[in-house]
């Protein structure tokens, strides 16, 4: 990808997304300004280990970022086995024969991913302003040629509480599916290099997180004792939605901000550096960005949803469920048959939408989307969404 004319990208949001696109836009000779709302890139996150995940594609997440010409200059591990419960805490031991994920770090301390993204794009030229909030909705007309809008998630279809800690615990990769501690989601406890991160993730009763993150901490707890130090917690939350186009007036979405995520389990970062990638390149080739992620995402999307709604339809006993047939065949086997579309899952598709539809106000970015229906979050700890 060669860049024929130097022109001027604006960049909204310095998260994998937007770095993605600054990093190669700026190789390709652009002059590149990222604009980040807070005063480092990360901030939102807290040291906290995330995965990018290794199942939903052929395509191994390593071999992606070398097709991306993203270097591995941040804390990654790979991860094949780990231990899964279920609400009567039956343990379920889970293995792959490749990894089903890759661990990093998040947040704008160490060897994040966040950090290492921003090493690159700033190698490569590009330039970034802190504290400078963009209204996605303003498109420039200063000369600006592009604007990109990476500015993640604006209100909550999801929501986490995540605390990160040291601890002398050994490696441990805990998952615990119970409706009645986070429902509609899951708990976890990563705990790699004597650092842990602990999160409750619901998509449900969305203000009552601090009830569900208490109670599925004890469960924790209850199982293997352990101290806490040193520990800093955090809020977030995750956007989901479905488009025909990611672009409006001139401006491309990526990552959360144009909704790009797998909804089954609230993964968004392969979505981001995919859709970071498809931006740039949709620049840099001088052609339309809807077609180039649509084929670089497929339906993957629309599946999650499907995936979704039957995570959340089975209740405890389809969690039971999932979790025993997860221990009987290769996780990264088992968790990438969940992500094909078969003709049912295609059938399926326009009932869990019509069920889901929204049909009250949305503060999502993206103008014109499908999303579900879901009231904002009255919690305090967030606040209203920002634009
Ligand atoms: C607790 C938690 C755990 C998660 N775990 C995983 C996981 O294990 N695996 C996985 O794949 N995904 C995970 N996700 C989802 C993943 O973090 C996101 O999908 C991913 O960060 C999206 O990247 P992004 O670039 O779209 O947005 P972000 O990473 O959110 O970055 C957006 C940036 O834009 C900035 N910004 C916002 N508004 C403006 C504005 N108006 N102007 C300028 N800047 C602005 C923000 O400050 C932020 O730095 C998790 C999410 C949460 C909340």
């Amino acid at each position: 990808m060669v860049g024929q004319i130097r022109s001027k990208i604006k960049i909204a949001g310095a998260g994998p997304s937007g770095l993605t696109a600054a990093i190669l836009l700026a190789r390709a000779g652009y002059d590149v300004e990222i604009f980040e709302a807070r005063d480092a890139v990360g901030a939102r996150f807290i040291g906290d280990f995330q995965v990018i995940e290794n199942m939903s594609r052929e395509e191994d997440a390593l071999e992606m970022l070398k097709r991306f010409g993203l270097d591995t200059n941040f804390y990654l591990r790979p991860v094949r086995q780990a231990l899964f419960f279920d609400h009567r805490l039956r343990s379920q031991p889970v293995k792959s024969r490749r990894p089903f994920g890759y661990f990093i770090r998040r947040g704008s301390e160490g060897e994040t991913l966040d950090r290492g993204l921003l090493a690159q794009a700033l190698a490569a030229g590009a330039k970034i302003h802190y504290q400078t909030r963009i209204k996605p909705e303003e498109t420039e007309q200063d000369g600006t040629s592009h604007l990109i809008v990476a500015t993640g998630p604006a209100a909550p279809d999801g929501l986490a509480k995540e605390m990160t800690f040291t601890t002398s615990l050994p490696e441990t990769v805990w998952v615990l599916f119970d409706m009645n501690l986070s429902p509609g989601g899951y708990a976890y406890l990563f705990v790699l290099d004597g650092i842990a991160t602990f999160g409750c993730a619901i998509t449900q009763d969305l203000s009552r997180i601090n009830h569900y993150f208490d109670r599925s901490l004890r469960r924790f707890q209850e199982m293997v004792s352990f101290p806490i130090e040193n520990d800093r917690t955090a809020y977030s939350f995750m956007n989901f939605s479905l488009k025909e186009s990611a672009e409006a007036g001139g401006r491309r979405f990526v990552g959360e901000a144009g909704g790009f995520q797998d909804y089954l389990f609230g993964l968004g970062i392969r979505y981001a550096l995919t859709t970071g990638y498809a931006a740039a390149e949709s620049i840099l080739k001088n052609t339309p960005y809807d077609p180039l992620w649509k084929e670089a995402l497929g339906p993957a999307q629309e599946v999650s949803l499907v995936n979704r709604f039957l995570y959340e339809s089975g209740g405890n006993r389809g969690l039971s469920l999932f979790i025993r047939q997860s221990g009987r065949d290769d996780l990264q086997d088992y968790l990438g048959k969940w992500h094909r579309s078969p003709w049912w899952k295609r059938l399926l598709l326009p009932l869990v939408k019509w069920r889901w539809r929204r049909t009250d106000r949305c503060v999502h970015r993206l103008p014109a989307h499908w999303c579900r229906n879901k009231p904002v979050s009255s919690h305090p700890e967030l606040g209203p969404a920002k634009p």
